[in-house]
């Protein structure tokens, strides 16, 4: 569904984040395995487009058959792509539902009928329905996660990456988001960013193994483990 190409990127710093990356992403969840500074969260970054690679390209299968440049596509095509980063941040005044709401016009659902009918459904599938009209400000760090991956999901992506979600997250809060993000997992392609290995071998059908910049591995989870 995502196929990304030699892809690269070095800092203006001289750290060679992404050197050569070249992947496969099929349907389902795909666990991103690697070690802090491995480039993970900067392989993420790049195909949201917060920065830019110095080459290589992401190509992304559409529902009808055609295929999106992630790293160049802008505007109504970037709908497909949902994206959590990891230092995901909300404004603690404002209540889930309103700035869910913000969000959805940002992603472009303008008119306020089809945002209601949107926000309201994502909030419930989230489990956050009971809670919308609560300030962020209160919401636990599960609870944030949750609205986070309500907002990655605007707009119908068919590809959504979430940046080491689980950070921070107790045991309960954790098995609850990652039931989750499961769920999602059986209708769209989901990147699953981390560096617990329990995450991807609990739930993810493929991975990939990073460390310095580079891909080591991929495989089902099983596999790869067992090569390391
Ligand atoms: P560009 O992507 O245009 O090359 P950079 O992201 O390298 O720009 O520039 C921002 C600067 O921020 C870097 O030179 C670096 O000093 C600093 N920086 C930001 N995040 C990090 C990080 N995680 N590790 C080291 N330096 C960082
Ligand atoms: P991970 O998500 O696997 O922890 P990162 O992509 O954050 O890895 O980092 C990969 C490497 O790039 C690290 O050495 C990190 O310090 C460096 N790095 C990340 N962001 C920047 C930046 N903006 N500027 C310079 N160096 C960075």
């Amino acid at each position: 569904m995502l196929s990304i190409r030699h892809l690269g990127k070095t800092y203006a710093n001289g750290v060679r984040a992404l050197d050569d990356v070249s992947l496969d992403i099929p349907r389902g969840m795909f666990g991103l395995l690697g070690p802090n500074g491995a480039g993970k969260s900067s392989l993420m970054r790049t195909l949201a487009t917060l920065q830019e690679a110095d080459r290589g390209s992401a190509t992304l299968e559409t529902a009808g058959g055609k295929s999106i440049d992630v790293l160049r596509e802008t505007g109504l095509l970037r709908r497909q792509l949902g994206y959590l980063p990891q230092d995901f941040g909300v404004y603690p005044k404002v209540s889930a539902r309103d700035l869910l709401n913000h969000f959805a016009v940002l992603k472009g659902i303008t008119t306020r009928g089809q945002r209601r009918e949107v926000v309201d459904a994502l909030l419930q599938q989230v489990n956050l329905w009971d809670v919308r009209k609560r300030k962020l400000g209160t919401f636990s760090g599960g609870m944030r996660q949750r609205f986070g991956i309500a907002q990655a999901l605007l707009g119908d992506p068919r590809l959504v990456i979430v940046d080491e979600p689980t950070a921070g997250l107790d045991p309960e809060e954790r098995n609850r988001f990652l039931n989750l993000l499961a769920e999602i997992g059986e209708n769209v392609a989901v990147i699953l960013s981390t560096h617990i290995v329990e995450d991807v071998t609990d739930l993810c059908s493929s991975m990939a193994i990073m460390n310095k910049g580079q891909v080591l591995l991929t495989g089902k989870p099983a596999d790869a483990i067992a090569a390391l």
